[in-house]
């Protein structure tokens, strides 16, 4: 429920390394930035736009310590989800 709802707006994303990942905090992502989120459990995916998240969560939270506050929007498991730091890719077929 709460991923499909961004899910429908997902733009093209690339991954991005903001550094180690048990360090990279909120704070550390573009507010055009996204956080990609897989489930083990269901497959399910979603990313979850950094605005999004530094609205929810305070910027000096590390994103490793919020994956149990992010349910799967399928199955509601909130354990060991997979997730990737993401950035909108340039739209370079225009102009
Ligand atoms: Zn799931």
């Amino acid at each position: 429920m709460f991923y499909d709802w961004y899910a429908a707006r997902m733009p093209k994303y690339e991954p991005v390394t903001l550094g180690m990942k048990f360090a990279v905090r909120i704070g550390d992502l573009e507010d055009s930035d996204g956080l990609h989120i897989t489930c083990w459990k269901c497959g399910h995916d979603a990313v979850i736009p950094a605005a999004v998240l530094k609205w929810r969560f305070d910027a000096n939270d590390r994103i490793l310590q919020l994956e149990h506050r992010l349910p799967c929007g399928k199955c509601r498991n909130r354990d060991l989800n997979h997730w990737q730091t993401v950035r909108p890719i340039a739209d370079t077929t225009r102009g």
